[in-house]
This record gives structure tokens, sequence and C-alpha cells, in this order.
């Protein structure tokens, strides 16, 4: 579902990639590890058409996304990829559901229906109880969950996440990781997932190492 190819991308001097080829089967979970510094966010950004590598191409479910305008790849980001990151960025003054919400009225949910729905996602991460309560009453790995329930509601062809367990405690971690690998597995969902445990890691299907820029290694979980 992701094809991409020869990607580099340099900050000023700094070069963050340096020739990366990727290939992501639809329904796959990918785990993404590698020191601080070599390239993670950098790569999943390119993948995700947040950011337009220097050279290389990227294709998501059959879209070359380094051939569209930045509207265009705006305007598909919007409707076929889901983020998660390490701090949801939930709106605060939103409750759960509103949050959930927000992004299936943007693509054009009638609001009755878009409510429906959110508080589907909701029960799915067992959040029910939590539907009205805003993300500064939940406790971090309930307002992970929140997020995670918001990046797969519109159900995007691929979910991108940035450490998305980095800020908890790892029994939290580790259910808030579950919650979402069920749900994932369940929808078919592709998943990029970055990571610095390898606990987390050893969830996925396949671990990507990336080393100053470049792809050193890839092997399916269980095979290390
Ligand atoms: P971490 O594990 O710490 O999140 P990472 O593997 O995600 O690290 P990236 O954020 O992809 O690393 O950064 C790769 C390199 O590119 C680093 O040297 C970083 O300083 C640099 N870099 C990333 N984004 C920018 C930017 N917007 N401007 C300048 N340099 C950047
Ligand atoms: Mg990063």
């Amino acid at each position: 579902i992701i094809t991409a190819s020869g990607l580099t991308k340099s900050f000023g001097a700094t070069a963050a990639l340096r020739g990366i080829d990727l290939e992501v089967a639809r329904g796959e979970v990918v785990a993404v590890m590698g020191p601080s510094g070599s390239g993670k966010s950098t790569l999943i950004h390119c993948l995700a058409g947040v950011l337009a590598p220097d050279t290389g191409s990227v294709a998501v479910d059959g879209t070359e996304l380094t051939a569209l305008s930045a509207d265009a790849r705006a305007r598909f980001r919007l409707e076929r990829i889901g983020f998660v990151f390490q701090f949801g960025q939930l709106l605060p003054d939103l409750t759960a559901v509103e949050n959930v919400a927000l992004p299936l009225l943007m693509a054009g949910a009638r609001r009755r229906d878009a409510n429906e729905r959110s508080l589907q996602w909701l029960d799915r991460l067992d959040l029910a109880d939590q539907a009205g309560k805003s993300p500064g009453d939940m406790s971090g790995g309930q307002a992970q969950r929140v997020a995670i329930a918001r990046a797969l509601a519109p159900q995007p062809s691929v979910v991108f996440a940035d450490e998305p367990t980095g800020s908890l405690d790892s029994v939290a971690a580790e259910n808030v990781l579950t919650a979402m690998l069920d749900v994932v597995r369940e929808s078919g969902t592709t998943v990029v997932l970055i990571t610095h445990d390898a606990r987390t890691a050893a969830h996925a299907d396949r671990e990507v190492i990336v080393r100053d820029g470049l792809l050193s290694g890839t092997a399916p979980v269980g095979a290390r």
C-alpha cells in the first residue's frame, strides 16, 4: 500500500534521509526503530505527505504523493491518512466524542452521524464512559486512546504513529498499544509506528531500523 523509493531529505546542511526504499503491504503493521536524530520522524512525514522529499517518490494506495501539488497532498492527507503523535494533540476545549467527530465533520459527515460513529470508535477503544469528558480530565493513556480513535474514525488507508505511547509509563503504554493494535488488526488498517521500545516493536509484523538517514535493517518480528 506504500511504495517509497530513493527518498532523500535535507534540512540545510543536515541530511536527514539519504536514500530510503521501503514497501509496506496493505494491512501490515511496521515498527520503525533507530537512534534519536536518525531520521524516523522525517521518514514518516515524507511517507504521509506532510513533507515533500528532495528526491525520490512516495505512492500511497496507488496515489503518487510526490506528483501532487501541496494542496492536493493536503487533501489526500485529510481523506486517507491518520496521524497519532506522542502527545495526542487533542483539542482541550472539546469533549472526547467531539474530538473524534472533528475529522468526520471536516470530511462532510452530518453531525448526528459523526457523533454516532465517534461513540462507536470510543467504545472499541474501551472509552465509552469517557465520551463526555474533556482531555484534561482523563489519564494520559485514556487521552492517547482518544487520539487513536480520532485517527482511526475516518477509516484512513494508512495510520502513522510517532511514538504514540512515548509519554506513558510502561503499563499504560502496553495497554494503549494493545487496544490500538486490536482495533487496527480487526479493521485491516495499515500502520507505520515509530517506537524506541523493543517490546512495542514486538507487536508489529515487521520492524525496520533507521540509522543516519538510511535503512539499516528490516526483519520480521520474531526472526531476530
Ligand atoms: P527522535 O527519535 O529524536 O525523534 P528522529 O529519528 O525522529 O529522532 P528526525 O526528527 O527525523 O529524527 O531528524 C533527523 C535529522 O534531521 C536530525 O538531525 C534533526 O536535527 C534534523 N531535522 C529534523 N527536522 C528538522 C527541521 N525541521 N529543521 C532542521 N533540521 C531538522
Ligand atoms: Mg522523531
